[in-house]
């Protein structure tokens, strides 16, 4: 077993500012920050109820939070478009086919074949999602560009523009340093100068423009993990451009650069059931969330299936699941807050402690006095070079790594490794190392 991530000291937060329902302290989350994350890991953990924000990684407290959260992905490969879907596509289409020229001519969905059948009042063609999707690209008048992860001055004007008046973000917070934390950096250690090419056979991390002649009026951030899906990290676009239903319709072209790519899924994120804004996430069909309370492999219901088990979910149980699971309360937990709570999908203390002594061992990694050391003999320096300067990047002078219970030290650390190894499973906890 090798050590293939490498996190800071990770942590629960029992009480964050929610914003879902604004409440001051209702957010609860178990994350860490990620140095070294290698993208078929980060697959992993997202099937674990992850997300990232930047480097940080965290998993939703679904018991004590205010606002349960639970991970959605759509089958891409089947997806079949609603009407709702089809009027945001025709509307967009319309909208850039009245002053455009038509590169292409040469099938029957084109901007012409359109303008015919709006003269005639008919429009008997079957839709072909895919074809109507890809309609606008094919003007001159609009383009969606591939862009490296990076914050430009246009990119950020926007940013500033859509967290002010959409997210009434206060001025001062919106800064060059928070978009390239949160929209920018990242755990993979991608090459830069990405291609689509590139995002499908190594995955990374990237950004998408939306052009409209010329002027960028909406930005995607996105990650690809290849093999497996796409998985949407944020959406922008510019206020003046809201009649354009650009969040819905960017869904819609992740959904087709899924299918593209050849991906099974699109990642939207988190539902939220409690949250009537953040249900349009349960349109696109058909979905599964994910079962929050399963221990080892993931386990996916159909989101039906879990609207039905909302419906009947008692009140003192806030979160739903299918599993036929039951909170494990067992256990002495004095030495963690977070294993007292009894958060779904994260075993007990007394679990924790008995995959921590059936591991061949634990990564403790100690960081250099000056920050020069790689992090082990056969990894390059060059690693830990990008253009992400805020970014901490730690070198490491020590790997340490022994059986559970040699671990230095005093409680702390063993209750940290409990924590981890008890929301990451046994299978994952072996290719983290912590630095501390
Ligand atoms: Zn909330």
């Amino acid at each position: 077993m090798s050590c293939q991530a490498v996190i800071s000291f990770p942590g629960y937060r029992s009480q964050g500012h929610c914003g879902y329902c604004e409440s001051a302290t209702g957010s609860k989350i178990y994350g860490f920050s990620a140095f070294k994350m290698p993208i078929q890991l980060y697959g992993e953990l997202l099937d674990k109820g992850f997300r990232r924000s930047g480097t940080f990684l965290y998993r939703p407290d679904l018991a004590n939070s205010c606002c349960p959260q639970y991970t959605i992905r759509l089958h891409a490969d089947e997806f079949k478009p609603s009407k709702e879907a089809k009027k945001v596509i025709k509307n967009f289409n319309k909208h850039i086919c009245s002053n455009s020229n038509v590169k292409t001519e040469n099938n029957d969905n084109t901007i012409e074949e359109l303008k015919k059948r709006k003269t005639k009042g008919s429009d008997n063609k079957p839709f072909d999602f895919d074809e109507a999707i890809k309609l606008s690209e094919k003007s001159d008048q609009f383009e969606i560009r591939l862009l490296d992860p990076k914050i430009t001055e246009e990119k950020f004007q926007l940013y500033k523009k859509y967290q002010q008046l959409i997210h009434k973000d206060d001025p001062e917070s919106v800064t060059r340093g928070s978009f390239k934390r949160f929209l920018c950096s990242n755990p993979f250690h991608q090459k830069s100068h990405i291609s689509y090419e590139r995002l499908k056979t190594e995955g990374g991390h990237f950004h998408q423009g939306y052009y409209l002649d010329g002027k960028l009026i909406a930005l995607a951030v996105l990650d690809s993990l290849p093999g497996k899906c796409l998985s949407s990290v944020y959406f922008m676009y510019d206020p003046d451009y809201t009649h354009l239903d650009l969040g819905k319709l960017s869904a819609l072209k992740e959904i087709a650069l899924t299918r593209e790519l050849g991906y099974k899924y699109y990642y939207l994120g988190y539902y939220i059931h409690t949250c009537i804004k953040m249900r349009y996430k349960g349109n696109y069909k058909p979905s599964d969330l994910l079962d929050p309370t399963s221990t080892s492999k993931p386990v996916w219901y159909p989101l039906e299936q879990f609207q039905d088990a909302f419906e009947k979910s008692n009140l003192k149980n806030k979160y739903a699941t299918i599993l036929n699971w039951k909170c494990a309360k067992d256990g002495d937990t004095s030495d963690s807050e977070y294993l007292s709570q009894h958060v779904p999908g994260v075993l007990s203390y007394k679990e924790a402690e008995k995959v921590a002594n059936n591991l061949n061992g634990y990564y403790l990694l100690e960081p250099d006095d000056n920050g020069t050391v790689s992090i082990s003999e056969d990894e390059e320096e060059d690693e830990y070079t990008d253009e992400f300067d805020d970014v901490y990047r730690p070198k490491l002078r020590k790997i340490h790594f022994g059986p559970f219970s040699h671990i230095p030290g005093n409680k702390v650390f063993k209750t940290m490794f409990l924590e981890l190894i008890a929301t990451l499973g046994p299978e994952l906890a072996p290719c983290f190392g912590v630095v501390y």
